[in-house]
């Protein structure tokens, strides 16, 4: 079953317009990505701009949440449900239908078209929301409905504009596969599985009080991957045929198969390979700040973990055929700018190469002497010198339950963008001067950098 397709074809036949995903940067300098389906509609939603003649809609909207408010980056490869870049379903109402209406849709949806076992569903409200319980009752074992506080089930914009209870759709994928103490509904385990959130935007926020809109809507949002794992019958999204191929493209270019140790790394990298294609499909190239320093950060996390698999040349650009396959025929862009991708890949691939072997060294170096504490100074000569962004070096620690000393980390780097500022505030050639001065002690107190590194500038 195409589940995209299902889904839009469900709302479409229930009136709703079929919108288009909108671009990964949104039209919003609050937000580093669209990091869900509501976004498009932000505006609409707050009464910015009038409703549509069609007050209801629909859509597939391609997510980042790597950075910013939602940060997913660290999760991946350690759970079987987060990825950095996925896609939501999503319908919604401007000030039309309401709780009533939503809640019968996503029932039909689950267990009609999805065909989901009722006897594995669970759902949770709003502590306070009787209305949203009456109406679950009546398709659902009033025991299987759990009542959380705002922390899990309220939803607000901001501090200001609309918000309001909301209320998710677990899936329960069996105790006997997971059995650790995490795994109650509402906690962080991977056995209830959240599959859809339905957000009832019924009050408008302003000083800290809350006031009934006159018009209520409705945003909900449904994990296409997760959903998708589900139908297969697989208990990790990375096991579906969304994600298998690419894990399994790695396999055969690292002549390796995963093992129960390793197969985080392929997840990691068939993750992010999705994140940093869509990236360039949509010319977020890669750089050293903003955006392009994210996606700079996803793939040197990715490289790193090709690094741990034996990879000791570029490999990631090799993967973006078999992601074609699987996403090309949706995400057309995709298809197009096959070649600029694989291009920009490499090209970053290979520059982190240069000094990932010196970095990774430096690395175990200090990891012996290690403590509790990594020190700052060799975190930012990580950084510096060898293009191992902070996260990256945070995320090695973290394997081995350790954090970096970031007051003398952020000194450093404080101090470096105050010289780096200092040096280009004259004339031209003052500051290329200036420049020369900072490369210059940087390279001067660095111990191991070889001849064929020093005449490769920082990799940040
Ligand atoms: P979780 O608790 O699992 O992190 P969430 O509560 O942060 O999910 P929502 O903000 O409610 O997620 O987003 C709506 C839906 O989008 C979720 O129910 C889930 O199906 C999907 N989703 C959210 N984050 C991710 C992610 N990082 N990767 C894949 N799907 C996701
Ligand atoms: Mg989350
Ligand atoms: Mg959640
Ligand atoms: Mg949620």
């Amino acid at each position: 079953m195409d589940i995209r397709k299902e889904y839009l074809d469900f709302f479409k036949n229930k009136g709703h317009e079929v919108i288009s995903s909108m671009p990964l940067v949104p039209d919003d300098p609050t937000l580093l990505f669209t990091n869900a389906g509501m976004v498009q509609f932000k505006d609409i939603f707050t009464g910015a701009i009038p409703a549509p003649k069609n007050p209801t809609a629909t859509s597939c909207q391609l997510c980042i949440r790597a950075g910013g408010k939602h940060n997913d980056l660290e999760n991946v490869g350690y759970t079987a449900r987060h990825h950095t870049l996925f896609e939501m379903l999503g319908n919604f109402s401007f000030g039309d239908y309401f709780k009533e209406d939503a809640i019968a849709y996503a029932w039909e949806f689950i267990t009609v078209n999805l065909a989901l076992p009722i006897d594995k569903l669970w759902v949770t409200i709003h502590e306070s929301d009787d209305e949203a319980f009456n109406i679950w009752k009546k398709y659902i074992e009033p025991s299987r409905i759990k009542r959380f506080g705002d922390k899990d089930n309220f939803w607000a914009m901001g501090d200001t504009g609309p918000c309001g209870p909301c209320s998710e759709i677990f899936y329960d994928q069996g105790v006997e596969n997971f059995g650790s103490d995490e795994d109650y509904l509402g906690g962080e385990g991977d056995r209830f599985l959240e599959i859809w959130n339905l957000v009832f935007m019924q009050y408008e926020q302003s000083n800290g009080v809350r006031t009934p809109l006159p018009k209520p809507s409705i945003d909900t949002g449904m994990g296409l991957e997760r959903v998708i794992a589900i139908k297969e019958g697989v208990l990790n999204n990375f096991d579906s045929s969304n994600f298998k191929p690419l894990v399994n493209e790695v396999a055969k270019l690292a002549k390796k198969q995963p093992t129960k140790e390793t197969i985080g790394s392929y997840r990691v990298i068939a993750d992010h390979l999705r994140a940093v294609s869509f990236m360039l499909s949509q010319g977020i190239l890669f750089g050293n700040e903003g955006r392009p320093y994210v996606n700079r950060r996803i793939l040197r996390r990715a490289v790193r973990h090709g690094y741990l698999l034996g990879f000791r040349e570029a490999f990631m650009s090799k993967l973006v055929d078999v992601l074609i396959k699987i996403m090309g025929e949706h995400y057309t862009d995709l298809k197009e700018q096959a070649s600029f991708i694989k291009e920009q890949i490499m090209l970053e691939e290979e520059r982190f190469f240069k000094t990932i072997a010196s970095g990774m060294t430096l690395f175990n170096e200090e990891l012996i002497n290690t403590k509790k504490l990594f020190s700052g100074e060799v975190a930012f000569k990580l950084y510096d010198t060898y293009g191992f962004p902070l996260d990256l070096t945070e995320d090695m620690l973290r394997e081995k339950d350790l954090k970096v000393d970031i007051e003398t980390f952020d000194k450093l780097m404080n101090a470096q963008k105050a010289k780096a500022k200092a040096a280009w505030k004259g004339s031209g050639d003052e500051a290329s001067e200036g420049d020369f001065k900072v490369l210059l002690e940087k390279y001067g107190v660095n111990e191991f950098v070889g001849y064929e590194n020093t005449s490769y500038k920082s990799t940040i």
